[in-house]
């Protein structure tokens, strides 16, 4: 037989209950029925700064003061009528202080069967018990963020393909939440028949590559409603490395997503508002410039009569301008703008802004620098829209510079750019506002005593039409009354033959050859107008002012060229158009179709019905004046 020589050192049982009982981190005591220490382990002991010798003898209450004694006492009567308990218990001890106890109390029975005391076996739970609190009242305060926030929460299983998923996310959808747990099935059910592949495709790539991510689709109610969400989850891989779960929350996005699209209906409703009503003040603008240029070619000779109409000849510009910009803006806005892109010489887009803004400088009493390039540079753009850019920044400089002012406009090449700038010495620009002024309707001064006009668009048309051109714009400014600098950088075209940049040169103007012309607008101001200038130039014009009579007239007349409004009552244009060239006298006759839409779809619709030309009302005397040249030959 084998003896185990270590209880041997030890002299009694007592002492190696003492060793092996001190090797426990619990306490453990035992007491006899007259409720006094028999015996206690080392950490029972020194939960009270003693030694086990120092307790045992001593009576329970002694120990543990009559307060915890109290306290526990009840139990202690239980387990010496015999009962074996475990209780928990929150004992305050005098000089320790309040802890937290489980207890496990075992009777003792002698050979009699008479209770002779009890072995308590005690655990200080305090620091479990806190931290057991403290992760309730996070959990609490998490569940209460989450509700307020109006977030669900999903565990997902993705061996098992079950998620566990919280009371709200079950509330998002509509739904009893059951068992608190949904199978990816389901998951599958509630979700959008147009969102779930991509859903299903966004979750794949998470789980293979990035291991987080989110993403916005909607979830179909039982009822049928159909509510937004954005879901934001984050793999949780298993010990190999493998994704073994998906935790994550899922938002109820749905009011924000209908703000959006309100906004954004919002947004459309203004551009075509802007559109109409721009499309709208055109109407009437044309008759009256028409007017002005009759009176300007017949020269009233009254002075205050020509003061009246320069009057007239100057707002009405202004006027058209403003509308021009409106129309322009909510093109653009709606990706509307045509650009009939040419190659074009940089000097020529410069010339043809200086063109029209020279006269604003100079009324100002500004003075102007021009730098040219020193070589040709060719761009691909449509000269005239980037020329209206282009006089967007000298008009701006001449607007916000103190009259008698110095803006400089120089030109030239950087790389592979051409690079146009306009420097005023005028007030400038804050800091802070030079990135926002190319936004629509962003003005630095926005008070009403403001001295300049305008709607505050004119930077974003100009910004837009550069971009449209792959170009790019920016302000520099030293800040308020350090004027500013305004620079467009637009790419250059291919290199092309030497031989291809010689540009034919204007011939002499010579009067042209008279022409018979018809003028159809049922806006009678317009046609009478038109109709006057064209007479003024020497033309036999006659007008109509619809359909049936436009038949009539034609039949009669006998026109080379007709000018023929769209929307007109009755028969429209595109009508009256077919017919004109199925009749013998005007089969061959020029059609101008005049409308105030000059869109892609605008000038298709017009081609279709027959017309050989779309102008835009209102009408610029140039482009008249061009399309009579191509008519009628310019006589010696
Ligand atoms: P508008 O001139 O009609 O207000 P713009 O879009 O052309 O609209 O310009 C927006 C704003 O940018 C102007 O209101 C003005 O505050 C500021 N701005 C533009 N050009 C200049 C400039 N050369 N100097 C100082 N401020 C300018």
């Amino acid at each position: 037989m084998v003896i185990d020589p270590r209880p041997q050192r030890l002299d009694t049982a007592r002492e190696y209950l003492q060793f092996v009982t001190d090797a426990a981190a619990i306490a453990i005591a035992h007491c006899s029925a007259e409720r006094r220490f028999v015996f206690v382990n080392k950490a029972y002991a020194e939960r009270f700064g003693l030694t086990p010798d120092q307790i045992a003898g001593r009576s329970v209450a002694e120990v543990l003061g009559k307060g915890a004694y109290e306290s526990i006492r009840p139990y202690i009567d239980r387990v010496l009528a015999g009962e074996p308990l475990q209780y928990e218990i929150d004992i305050e001890y005098s000089g320790i202080g309040r802890r937290y106890m489980h207890c496990a109390y075992t009777p003792e029975v002698d050979a009699q069967g008479r209770l002779v005391g009890w072995v308590a076996v005690v655990t200080d739970m305090t620091d479990r018990r806190e931290l057991e609190q403290e992760l309730a009242e996070r959990e609490t305060m998490l569940r209460l963020a989450q509700r307020a926030g109006g977030v669900g929460t999903f565990d997902w299983d993705l061996v098992t393909q079950v998620a566990r998923c919280s009371s709200v996310y079950f509330e998002i959808l509509g739904v009893d939440s059951g068992d608190g747990t949904m199978t990816t099935e389901e998951w599958q059910a509630y979700a959008h028949p147009e969102d779930r592949e991509r859903v299903i495709k966004h979750l794949i790539g998470i789980l293979e590559d990035s291991g987080a991510g989110g993403a916005d689709y909607r979830v179909v109610r039982p009822d049928g409603e159909v509510r937004w969400v954005h879901y934001a989850g984050q793999v949780l891989r298993d010990r190999t490395g493998k994704p073994a779960r998906m935790i994550g929350t899922v938002l109820d996005i749905t009011d924000r997503k209908q703000a959006e699209e309100s906004l954004r209906e919002a947004d459309r409703r203004k551009d075509e508002f802007l559109a109409t009503l721009a499309h709208e003040l055109r109407n009437p603008l044309a008759p009256i410039r028409n007017a002005a240029q009759i009176l300007q070619l017949k020269g009233p000779p009254d002075p205050t009569l020509q003061w009246a109409r320069d009057i007239i000849e100057r707002q009405a510009q202004q006027l058209s301008r403003l509308v021009d910009d409106l129309l322009d803006v909510s093109r653009v806005n709606r990706g509307k703008v045509e650009l009939r892109k040419e190659r074009v010489e940089l000097s020529a887009i410069v010339e043809r802004a200086l063109e029209t803004s020279r006269p604003v400088l100079e009324d100002a009493g500004h003075r102007l620098t021009v730098t040219f390039p020193e070589e040709p540079l060719w761009l691909i753009a449509d000269t005239t829209r980037m020329a209206q850019a282009l006089s967007n920044l000298l008009n701006n400089a001449a607007k916000y510079t103190e009259a008698g002012g110095h803006i400089r406009l120089s030109s030239g090449r950087d790389g592979d750019r051409a690079v146009v700038e306009v420097r005023d010495d005028g007030i400038g620009i804050p800091s802070e506002m030079l990135s926002r002024i190319f936004e629509m309707f962003a003005q630095v001064d926005t008070s009403l005593e403001r001295a300049q006009g305008g709607l505050g668009i004119g930077l974003t048309i100009a910004r837009s039409l550069v971009e449209m051109h792959g170009g790019a714009i920016e302000a520099a400014s030293d800040g308020s009354g350090k004027g500013s600098v305004f620079r467009i950088r637009l790419p250059l075209a291919p290199e092309r033959d030497a031989a291809d940049e010689v540009q034919a040169q204007e011939g002499e103007r010579m009067p042209r050859a008279s022409l018979r012309i018809l003028v159809v607008d049922d806006n009678e101001d317009s046609a009478e107008s038109l109709a006057m200038w064209l007479r003024l130039q020497g033309n036999h014009v006659r007008t109509a002012h619809d359909g049936p009579q436009a038949l009539d007239v034609a039949q009669e007349h006998r026109p080379e060229l007709i000018f023929l409004d769209i929307g007109m009552p009755g028969m429209n244009g595109y009508e009256v158009a077919r017919r004109l060239r199925g009749q013998p006298e005007t089969r061959d006759a020029m059609l101008v179709a005049m409308t105030g839409w000059g869109q892609e779809e605008d000038r298709r619709q017009s081609k279709e019905a027959g017309f050989d030309q779309h102008l835009v009302k209102p009408l610029e005397p140039k482009a008249l004046a061009s399309l009579l040249d191509c008519l009628a030959p310019r006589r010696e």
